[in-house]
């Protein structure tokens, strides 16, 4: 998609922390952290939410946690959240599916 910012950051158009990337999926350091750890994990192909997933995101939606795993794993990090917000009113404020890795530090429960 030519006007997103993640698709932007997925181009190299636009510049951010790269940690992680493949065929499938990128995943870079989110610009306003919000724990010590904070990561966002992306499919390469666009689509703007979870409530727009199809049967062919299926196997990248997995992929997406797998990849989490994988960096918590990297760092060490042995409790963590990945969070998938969908739609403004749960605080999605980039229109390109991605996963939050959040860790290094406590976290609370039920969340804001
Ligand atoms: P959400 O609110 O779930 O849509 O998450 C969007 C996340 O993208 C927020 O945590 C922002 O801090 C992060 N973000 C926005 N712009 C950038 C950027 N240019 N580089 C890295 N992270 C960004
Ligand atoms: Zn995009």
């Amino acid at each position: 998609m030519t006007d997103c910012l993640f698709c932007k950051i997925a181009e190299k158009k636009i510049p951010a922390k790269i940690v992680y990337e493949d065929k499938d999926v990128f995943a870079f350091e989110d610009i306003n952290p919000q724990a010590p750890v904070h990561i966002l994990i992306c499919p390469r192909r666009h689509f703007d939410s979870l409530h727009h997933a199809t049967p062919e995101d299926q196997e990248v939606l997995g992929k997406l946690a797998m990849v989490a795993a994988k960096i918590a794993k990297e760092r060490n990090l042995t409790g963590y959240r990945t969070v998938v917000n969908t739609g403004s009113e749960a605080g999605q404020t980039v229109f390109h599916l991605h996963m939050h890795l959040l860790g290094g530090r406590t976290f609370h429960w039920p969340p804001g």
